[in-house]
């Protein structure tokens, strides 16, 4: 099993469940609420320590009741948590995300008022016996920052990056990271089209690394280094119940087939199975039991 370290936000989600998606200017009762830990990175490590992978967390969280309850839950998946940053001051990046109960979706208001993990931060992490490094496609100079450290100290770790958002210069990071993992909603726009083939064509232009985009319940599409479109459907689950974090799921999977040296298209299948079988339940517990 491989020793993964991931670079990003965990937040709190306070997800309210409704019967449909309300209107604007609607005032609607929820279903039911909970408040759980999120966070892109931090819900594809929950993942991947329950496939096995060691794991660790580089991140920013809040020395409150809130940071506690978040760093409670990484512990009790037994990631570690050393190179936390506790911040005394601001909150917990907090996401307000409306589940609609009839088919699954989540809509997401994020609210932030924390400092993002640098590349300051980032050196007091030993690497030298990580695997893979994972990063969040967010606060770009940093990043570009400890990606050079990567690959200039540590060449052998592979790197991957979560390509989620548009943000400004995140194209300036492709070239440097082994996996490039996209969503369709970046992918979208990025380029009007419904072809995830031509995107990713488009992004070879940047790239010369391995590209890999989910595509919603049509599954996912890869390009690999040796220019072959590689395709895996989705594998829908009998009810779609909860595609909250469904990407990071899918990355999760991605990352673990990988680190096992499977290839791309094995790796794709896997991780469109493990996020599938997301969408059919609340949160990420037992989801290593595809
Ligand atoms: P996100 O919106 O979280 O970034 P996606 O919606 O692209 O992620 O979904 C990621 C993966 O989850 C997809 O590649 C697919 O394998 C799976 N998935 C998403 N929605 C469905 C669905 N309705 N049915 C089955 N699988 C799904």
């Amino acid at each position: 099993m491989a020793n993964i370290l991931g670079i990003g936000n965990a937040t709190l989600d306070i997800i309210n469940t409704v019967d449909g998606y309300p209107a604007e200017n609607d005032e609607v009762r929820s279903i039911s609420q909970r408040i759980v830990r999120g966070g892109n990175v931090a819900n594809t490590l929950v993942v991947l320590s329950q496939l096995g992978h060691d794991c660790t967390w580089g991140g920013v969280c809040v020395n409150d009741l809130f940071g506690q309850q978040i760093i409670a839950d990484l512990d009790s998946y037994a990631i570690n948590i050393d190179y936390c940053k506790l911040e005394s001051q601001g909150s917990v990046p907090t996401s307000y995300v409306t589940l609609n109960k009839r088919n699954g979706s989540r809509t997401i208001v994020h609210h932030r008022n924390l400092p993002e993990y640098n590349f300051t931060d980032f050196k007091t992490i030993d690497i030298t016996d990580f695997d893979w490094i994972h990063f969040e496609g967010r606060n770009i100079i940093e990043i570009a920052k400890m990606l050079a450290r990567v690959r200039e100290k540590y060449p052998n770790i592979l790197t991957s990056l979560e390509v989620e958002k548009p943000r400004i210069n995140i194209d300036s990071l492709f070239s440097q990271v082994d996996f490039l993992l996209f969503s369709k909603f970046f992918a979208k726009n990025y380029i009007p089209t419904d072809d995830a083939a031509l995107f990713l064509q488009n992004i070879r232009k940047l790239s010369a690394n391995n590209l890999i985009c989910a595509w919603g319940a049509d599954g996912a599409y890869a390009l690999d280094t040796a220019e072959n479109i590689l395709y895996s459907n989705a594998y829908p689950p009998s009810q779609i119940i909860d595609t909250l974090g469904a990407g990071d799921t899918f990355n999760a999977g991605i990352i673990d087939s990988l680190c096992k040296q499977q290839d791309l298209a094995i790796a794709l299948e896997h991780g469109c199975k493990i996020a599938s079988k997301k969408c059919g339940q609340i949160g990420f517990k037992g989801l290593q039991i595809i």
